[in-house]
């Protein structure tokens, strides 16, 4: 079966289509620049050159016709016509309370319209796309893929706020987490690393990149997350500030005058390690400002591998234990410092690596240092594969 795995942005199309009889990429591409001038149509066949087309774009059904074009040319494209699509899965960034993927219907598509307001800049645009699709390919199964439904194994001591409980019902406050895709994949694939079922296994996943969370998984189910309400919470991020005193909140907004968004604009585009450093967002910066002896980098640094060591102690002590530390994303697959920063001195918890194995950069690899009682991998995520499985799964079961 050929899927087509679909995340729609607020201004972009990012597309994979999947054999998934081999699980491979038949080509990959990405519509930029949705509604606004110089979109472009970057399509990527594998084995081929790739397609770079610029038109206009001014909404994503044009910019998903586009994809699909691009699929079915008589030269960049891999296959001949829709019909041999056999799914569609969709990335939705908020899914709510939906504990796990489901085929679109209407109820679906209510749900995620009704969830919008959780999340403007991505369920909007998802639905967007479910939409286009449904107009361009009305016989093709359509699915979607929650980053939030992985989280709604939590027990509700991990995902209750201590807000009025009235309040917080109302509102739908509460932890959803987020990068459950990707937790999910990567502690499966450990699992199957391990050679036991996930079940079986006390595991932390630490997803590490421009956002950045942390899942404590248990009985093959989140435990808790680092993420919250929103994206906002948990680690120090690239620009995002993570966990805060909340105080800070209402007393910033008294001593500047504040606006809620413009709270929301420094707390989400300039904290983190932008607004701690001064220099950058992206850990790269971060590193090479910090091997140059900027005393601010350092701090951002030390305050990201702070609090991820606290959230892998935290999680330790309410698994009873662990089995198992993964780390994946842009840094977690590719800063051997970042992982050797967070895992030093963790001996006392059984987590120790390789330096040398730990050299790794973008690839799956064990790093656990020899007797060390946690075993420690790096293990590239990949949410779309995820996404293109889960699809066929519900459409095979009908
Ligand atoms: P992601 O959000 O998963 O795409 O990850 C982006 C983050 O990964 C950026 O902050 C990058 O600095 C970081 N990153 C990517 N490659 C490297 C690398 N080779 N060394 C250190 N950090 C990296």
């Amino acid at each position: 079966m050929k899927i087509l795995v679909l995340n729609c942005g607020s201004s972009s199309v990012k597309y994979q289509l999947f054999d998934m009889a081999g699980e491979t990429v038949l080509a990959r591409g990405l519509v930029e620049r949705i509604g606004i001038s110089g979109s472009v149509l970057t399509h990527r066949p594998a084995g081929k050159d790739k397609l770079v087309r610029e038109a206009e774009i001014p909404d994503h059904k044009v910019a998903i016709r586009l994809c699909l074009e691009a699929l079915t040319d008589s030269h960049y494209g891999v296959i001949k016509d829709y019909n041999e699509l056999g799914a569609v899965g969709h990335r939705i960034v908020h899914g709510g309370t939906f504990p796990h993927s489901v085929l679109v219907d209407a109820s679906t598509k209510k749900a995620i319209g009704e969830l919008e307001a959780l999340a403007p800049l991505h369920n909007g645009p998802a639905l967007r796309g479910i939409e286009a699709c449904e107009a361009i390919l009305p016989h093709t199964p359509q699915v979607t893929v929650f980053d939030t439904a992985f989280h709604q194994g939590m027990p509700d001591y991990a995902y209750t706020y201590s807000l009025p409980y009235e309040l917080c019902q109302k509102y739908l406050i509460r932890r959803y987490g987020a990068h459950g895709t990707s937790h999910q994949y990567v502690a499966l694939r450990a699992a199957a690393l391990v050679g036991r079922p996930l079940a079986e296994l006390k595991m932390i996943t630490c997803h590490l990149g421009n956002g950045s969370s942390i899942t404590a998984i248990k009985n093959a189910k989140s435990y808790d997350t680092s993420m919250g309400f929103t994206p906002l919470a948990g680690l120090t991020m690239g620009t995002r500030c993570g966990d805060i005193d909340p105080a800070i909140v209402t007393f910033l907004m008294e001593k500047e005058g504040y606006t809620p968004a413009d709270m929301d604009r420094l707390m989400n585009r300039q904290s983190g390690v932008l607004g701690v450093s001064g220099v950058s967002s992206d850990f790269r910066d971060i590193e090479a400002a910090m091997a140059a002896g900027n005393e601010r980098a350092r701090l951002a640094w030390d305050i990201f591998v702070h609090t991820a060591k606290k959230y892998i102690g935290a999680y330790v002590a309410v698994l009873n234990g662990l089995d198992v530390l993964v780390f994946t994303a842009g840094l977690g697959e590719n800063s051997p410092e970042a992982r050797e920063a967070i895992c030093r001195d963790m001996d006392y918890l059984g987590i120790k690596i390789d330096p040398e194995e730990n050299r790794v950069r973008g690839q799956e690899k064990e790093i656990t240092a020899p007797g060390a009682r946690v075993r420690t991998f790096v293990i590239p995520t990949n949410e779309e594969l995820m996404i293109a499985r889960e699809t066929m799964a519900l459409v095979q079961a009908g």
